[in-house]
């Protein structure tokens, strides 16, 4: 069945919730959206300045006719693909409404990983530091300084968006324990020295042959740069692992999320760079997604 935008703007006067959740699923799903139900609840909450559960409050209520136009549009921008995180500007993340914006590489839920992987390891530190390299939209950082008041935070990107997205959410988030966010091309602009306890990263590592072959969500609406790691995916990582030892105190950690079939390649990255010990985390598809490298 091919469905038109004309429908949901046109031929009824008026529209209640449930029937235009179904309708836009519907939609949705034709268009090739991979989740159009929790789309189609997630971009009518925002329209209706509520939440998902607060739609089930009104679903019997018909749309204004403002609202109707305000969702419109934002499944029209739905239907070309551009992802429900840039359009309703925030993504959850470790229970954060973290906000994002174009330009930002929107959290994703692998990511947690990474975050348990640091908390975990902090468990032992009563006080220390931590250095994420590589910010991106603050998801990780946010979530760092949520869980970890004694621990003296800095993140690290290098592009302007990314570390003023970062600010914006540390800001939001109002949180006594905060970071430093300063501008560095990976380790370049950090003093150099042994001085964090723990480096963690999640860099751009997807392989540029495969970047034509991802979503377009990811492929026309993500920054690139956040993504691409360059031919095998493992330029940015070569680097992080090579120089992370320099600024890592005796016993300091390296944690870093890598993509699919990396971690071999990875490992020997951090033999041959002098760490001594690897450990690997799976993802929930049972995929390693984070290795631990200890100096
Ligand atoms: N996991 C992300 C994705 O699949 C990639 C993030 C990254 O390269 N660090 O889109």
């Amino acid at each position: 069945m091919m469905l038109s935008m004309k429908k949901l703007s046109s031929e009824k006067t008026t529209w209640k919730v449930r029937e235009v959740i179904k309708w836009t699923t519907d939609y949705l799903g034709e268009k090739g959206c991979q989740s159009p139900r929790l789309d189609a609840e997630l971009l009518l909450a925002h329209a209706l300045k509520t939440d998902r559960l607060g739609l089930y409050l009104v679903f019997d209520q018909p749309l204004s006719q403002r609202e109707r136009l305000i969702y419109r549009e934002l499944v029209r921008r739905r239907a070309s693909r551009e992802p429900v995180a840039l359009l309703v500007g925030k993504k959850e993340f470790w229970s954060l409404d973290i906000m994002v914006r174009s330009g930002v590489l929107v959290p994703r839920p692998e990511t947690e990983i990474l975050v348990e992987v640091v908390l975990e390891e902090c468990k032992r530190l009563t006080d220390g530091s931590l250095l994420e390299v590589g910010c991106g939209s603050g998801a990780v950082i946010c979530a760092l300084c949520r869980e970890l008041p004694n621990v003296t935070a800095y993140a690290t990107d290098i592009s302007a968006e990314a570390l003023q997205n970062t600010v914006a959410n540390l800001a939001l988030m109002n949180n006594p324990q905060s970071a430093s966010i300063f501008a560095s091309d990976l380790f370049e602009s950090v003093r150099n020295g042994p001085i964090f306890d723990i480096i963690l990263s999640n860099p751009p590592y997807i392989p540029s042959n495969s970047i034509p072959q991802l979503e377009p969500e990811i492929r026309v609406f993500e920054p690139k740069s956040a993504l691409d790691g360059g031919p095998e995916g493992l330029d940015i990582i070569r680097r992080l692992v090579k120089t992370s030892r320099n600024f890592l105190k005796p016993e300091g950690k390296l944690i870093i999320e890598i993509g699919d079939e990396q971690s071999e390649a990875v490992s020997d990255l951090f033999q041959t760079n002098g760490f001594s010990v690897v450990k690997d985390y799976n993802d929930l598809n049972q995929k390693i997604r984070v290795l631990k490298g200890i100096i």
